[in-house]
């Protein structure tokens, strides 16, 4: 789970879902009241996570599987990467570029 940058604190869960998606406008750290903006590690790891799915739609025809198997695997896939983002997400004190 991400520290707060001023504080230290430790961000929940819930905190940090949520301040992965706010970029730009960063979220307030509910100890100091300091603005925070998430790191861009998580996203690295989402791209990661949009190959493996990649791949996987692309080999599907070689290994047979269906399709209902896919889209399952698919959504599987993809709530364990909302599952992970919080713990992937890492804050700043400003606001940084993409790259
Ligand atoms: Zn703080």
């Amino acid at each position: 789970m991400p520290k707060c940058q001023a504080c230290g604190e430790q961000w929940g869960w819930f905190d940090a879902f949520k301040v992965s998606f706010k970029r730009l406008t960063g979220k307030e750290c509910a100890t100091c009241g300091e603005t925070q903006y998430p790191t861009y590690r998580d996203i690295k790891i989402g791209m990661v996570g949009i190959l493996i799915v990649s791949a996987f739609i692309l080999i599907r025809p070689l290994i047979d599987i269906s399709t209902v198997t896919t889209i399952t695997s698919g959504l599987l896939i993809a709530t364990i990467f909302i599952f992970i983002i919080p713990y992937s997400v890492q804050l700043s004190n400003k606001h940084e570029p993409l790259w």
